[in-house]
């Protein structure tokens, strides 16, 4: 804990500093149970399931791990949170110094 950085511009976060922000990112496939119906349920599923576990064998264990659950801790500036809250998802630096294929 005594020595944090920031994790977009490197620069030492110092304890003392009160600009200090923390970003916690969750991320997770996300289903509505609400969305099945009836019908979803008299079909059946045994085909569908077999394919699932057939392209689960495919992925190694990192992939999935991603797919189910994923979470980041970010320790951030008061600089670099204005910068992030302002593009999150980094859409707007999107395509930039990494050349396309
Ligand atoms: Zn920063």
């Amino acid at each position: 804990m005594e020595h944090l950085y920031c994790d977009m511009c490197g620069k030492p976060l110092l304890l003392d500093e009160d600009v200090r922000f923390e970003v916690k990112i969750e991320v997770y496939a996300a289903y509505d149970p609400m969305e099945i119906t009836e019908e979803d349920l008299e079909e059946d599923f045994e085909e569908e399931i077999h394919e699932l576990i057939e392209e689960m064998e495919d992925m190694d264990e990192e992939e999935l791990e991603a797919g189910v659950y994923k979470s980041f801790k970010f320790d951030l500036c008061g600089a670099c949170h204005k910068v992030y809250l302002n593009d999150p998802l980094g859409i707007s630096t999107r395509g930039q110094g990494f050349a396309e294929n």
